[in-house]
């Protein structure tokens, strides 16, 4: 019996928390509510940072990026039923993006499901086409199993979203607490090496990649976010200053090497896939964003090196010699392989003259068009402006976050990212919404650094709550709102489109115009700024970056600035 009095009793709610602690996780996103908030509430207890949303929505997409960001799962926590629900937005961008999330949604009781019960749902078929590795957890000892079980799936080969199911009757279950620390050390301790090691590439296969960049006469290194989650930039400064090739990042690959690296590619784009003879792709998937690696974009007879963790990417694109690996492994081993017998194209190098030429004019050309001032904003004018002040910051440099069509196209070509991991966009998906979801996830996974995001009132609109959460938390981030009243701004139909009975409703892409969008942000306590003008534009970045405190700036520009859809305008 006095035994009996010294043990304290842990439910399931209690034990998914000490698990999620004892795994490390030490940041979790999410909307709580009924089966979850005691597990929310006993995990701040234990030391991991809980950062609570409006919608489950916003809170995914945190997860999803803190997940790219800190190279560890992000963890999303949800309600039963909707929330698991409104949860699938976060989950399946993590799944697209290729970044490691776990969704951990509480679910009905299991005896009373198919009955009616209080938020039903099926939610491991839910999340099926999401999720990597789905697991219901269908007693409280299969907590501690469970939990690694999903963590370890979702950082492993080609990271992804999973989810874990966490039943009510099962988070109201008790052991004792000797029984509860057996478990955990059990379960960890039969973690699956398996699933933490990483595939290693076969020195045969690097040997032929260098014999085929050695033998290119238009060589081209090509990186994406997958290099950048592999965190493989030290690896890629090296190869690229013995070899002297020219590179090329892809929109979230900015930054792993500086922009502003004289073999930087980026402003002769097209001259360099469209003439290189041999691409060494990291990490970044030949699908639409580089064309699929086809003409007319590339040339037909260019041969592709592809670097991906993922044995089925490879398989799928067939390049000429694929590695499947790490990143920053398989870098490593490429430089090396090239330093025991170097060879470096060098500056006067025709290849590397033409794309550094094409390169300059083609800046100089941007440069005319940022010089101007215009008023009513366009595009260019304020994005001049907000790029020299985030220069300005220095190192370590701000997080960028952007979104919207014509705000993330423009801004993608004039921002400059000077450090890895910077530059957080729509992503492979092209999803709007994730603003301030990324936002806070790239405050809170990098406390050093400044965010500042440069959406538009669309992308914006999504989760334009979550500034109240920005202000709850102190996070250092100024969101800068591109307001042109609407998607893609102003009423673009055609004389034909207006028609019918409802012709005199707003058009279905308009706001309502000049919406005082820094009013939302000040109704909080946070800072508001009003701009229509270089110069007060200019101040107000200088206060809010200054400050480093939550700030919306309300940049309205003309709404027949920019193209509908941005540059996919074919797509339309
Ligand atoms: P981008 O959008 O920048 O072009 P993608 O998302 O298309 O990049 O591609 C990223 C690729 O990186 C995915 O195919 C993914 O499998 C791969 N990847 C993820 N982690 C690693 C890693 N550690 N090493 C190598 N490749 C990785």
């Amino acid at each position: 019996d006095s035994e009996e009095n010294t043990t304290t009793s842990v439910d399931g709610n209690i034990l998914v928390a000490m698990c999620l602690a004892r795994a490390g996780v030490d940041k979790m996103f999410g909307v709580v509510g009924i089966p979850v908030t005691s597990l929310a509430n006993r995990a701040v207890s234990l030391g991991i940072r809980f950062i609570a949303f409006h919608n489950e929505q916003s809170a995914g997409y945190a997860a999803s990026a803190y997940g790219y960001l800190t190279g560890r799962p992000g963890i999303l926590l949800t309600v039963s039923g909707p929330g698991c629900v409104h949860g699938l937005a976060g989950l399946s961008n993590a799944g697209v993006n290729t970044w490691p999330m776990v969704l951990i949604s509480g679910s009905c009781d299991q005896k009373d499901f198919g009955r009616g019960d209080f938020q039903e749902l099926d939610q491991i078929a839910a999340v099926a086409p999401f999720s990597k590795y789905s697991v219901k957890a269908t007693g409280i000892s299969k907590i501690p199993t469970c939990v690694f079980e999903v963590l370890d799936h979702a950082g492993s080969g080609r990271p992804g979203g999973c989810y874990l199911d966490l039943p009510t009757d099962v988070l109201h279950q008790c052991i004792t607490d000797i029984e509860a620390q057996k478990l955990i050390d059990e379960a960890e301790h039969c973690r699956k090496k398996e699933l933490i090691e990483k595939p290693i590439v076969k020195h045969s296969e690097i040997e032929k990649a260098v014999a085929l960049l050695r033998n290119a006469e238009r060589p081209l290194i090509v990186f994406g976010k997958g290099a950048a989650y592999a965190r493989a930039e030290n690896a890629l400064q090296k190869l690229v200053q013995s070899t002297g090739i020219p590179f090329l990042p892809t929109p979230m690959g900015k930054g792993l090497l500086s922009d502003t690296h004289e073999l930087s590619a980026t402003a002769a784009r097209s001259l360099a896939i469209g003439r290189c003879d041999v691409a060494l792709v990291i990490g970044a998937r030949l699908n639409w964003l580089l064309h699929f690696g086809e003409p007319p974009k590339w040339s037909k007879d260019v041969k592709f090196i592809l670097v991906d963790i993922c044995k089925e990417e490879i398989e799928l694109r067939k390049p000429v010699v694929g590695l499947v690996g790490d990143a920053k492994d398989v870098v490593e081993k490429i430089h090396k392989e090239i330093k025991d017998d170097p060879f470096t194209l060098g500056r006067t190098h025709s290849w590397v003259e033409a794309i550094t030429k094409k390169a300059k004019e083609n800046v100089a050309k941007m440069e005319l068009q940022l010089a101007k001032d215009v008023v009513p904003f366009n595009f260019t004018t304020p994005l001049r402006i907000i790029r020299d002040a985030i220069l300005g910051v220095g190192s370590p440099a701000p997080i960028v976050v952007s979104e919207g069509a014509n705000t993330m196209d423009v801004g993608r070509a004039v921002l400059v990212q000077t450090e890895p991991r910077t530059r957080l966009d729509a992503g492979t998906w092209g999803t709007m919404g994730v603003g301030l979801g990324y936002c806070i996830a790239a405050a809170v996974a990098s406390p050093d650094r400044l965010v500042v995001a440069v959406e538009g009132d669309s992308g914006f609109g999504f989760s334009a709550m979550e500034v109240e959460t920005l202000v709850r938390y102190q996070l250092p981030v100024v969101v800068i709102v591109f307001n042109n009243g609407g998607v893609y701004g102003g009423d673009r139909r055609s004389s034909e489109e207006i028609a019918g009975p409802y012709k005199d409703d707003p058009a279905p892409t308009s706001f309502v115009p000049g919406a005082a969008y820094h009013v939302v942000m000040e109704a909080f306590g946070g800072k508001g700024y009003l701009v229509q003008t270089p110069d007060e534009l200019k101040s107000a970045l200088a206060e809010s970056f200054t400050a480093r405190k939550p700030a919306v700036i309300n940049l309205i520009i003309d709404p027949y600035a920019g193209s509908e859809s941005g540059r996919m305008q074919h797509k339309n």
